[in-house]
């Protein structure tokens, strides 16, 4: 089902003793909040998955894990698999976000294996798509979309796909400052909708999550948060201060 989120993603940052600092302080500001208009997920490194997936059965927050195995079990040093997760109680995974596309070498097939996996275990995976810079200024970014959405995620089924979550994330605003104009957003996130809309038809494209990710702030969520076809964020720097955080979480009007 179609709903608004905001998804921190704290990639490696944080000690144990400053990951508890700030799940407290967010579990202050949001008790004080009457009504969210938004779901918020907080995806912390693995160490700390348990810490917070236990103190989120306090507070009106979802756990998610920044990544997973494509494999289900086994001899697969240092991975961990989407049934490890379930076993935590977890919600929500990152798939195929561009550092580890990037960094690992991670393919559209690889993608496709993971959400398979978190599928299989009831984890909704946030699978993120997005263009690098040069692929925006030869004005690709329509088909490197479409490819990496084509590849990734239709061979499932239409009953499956209703359980997954899509963050758009332009390579060239993440981490850097530039953020994609409400404009750029909401053309690209209605382009999506449109791709799964011809693939699953209309109920399930306009039942589909689609995030917008690349230095959203404090600042800018509310104007790209107003489009149509943005259904919140995945947030990265952003996701590090409670205050800013929760900013941009009461960004929803
Ligand atoms: C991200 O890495 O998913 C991200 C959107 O990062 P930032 O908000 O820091 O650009």
């Amino acid at each position: 089902m179609r709903k608004n989120i905001v998804a921190g993603n704290w990639k490696m940052n944080k000690r144990f003793d400053e990951a508890l600092e700030l799940v407290n302080d967010l579990m202050e500001r949001l008790e004080k909040e009457n009504e969210l208009n938004a779901m918020v997920v907080l995806c912390p490194p693995y160490p700390y998955l348990e810490m917070c997936s236990d103190m989120s059965q306090e507070s009106y927050f979802a756990v998610g894990a920044q990544d997973v195995s494509e494999q289900e079990s086994g001899a697969y040093t240092g991975e961990v698999s989407a049934s490890m997760l379930e076993s935590l109680g977890l919600d929500y995974c990152i798939v195929g976000h561009s550092e580890r596309r990037a960094y690992h070498h991670e393919t559209n097939a690889v993608v496709e294996k993971k959400v398979k996996q978190l599928l299989a275990n009831n984890i909704c995976p946030i699978v993120c798509c997005g263009e690098l810079l040069p692929e925006r200024e030869a004005e690709k970014q329509f088909d490197v979309v479409k490819e990496q959405i084509t590849e990734s995620l239709f061979s499932l089924s239409a009953e499956e796909f209703g359980n997954i979550v899509i963050a758009y994330e332009p390579v060239w605003a993440i981490g850097t400052g530039k953020t994609a104009t409400p404009q750029q957003a909401q053309e690209m996130h209605a382009f999506i909708r449109s791709l799964i809309a011809e693939k699953y038809g209309n109920e399930v494209a306009e039942n589909t999550s689609i995030l917008y990710g690349g230095s959203c702030n404090a600042k800018n969520a509310e104007e790209l948060f107003a489009n149509k076809d943005v259904d919140g964020g995945l947030i990265g720097g952003a996701s590090l201060k409670a205050e800013d955080f929760m900013k941009i979480v009461t960004s929803f009007k």
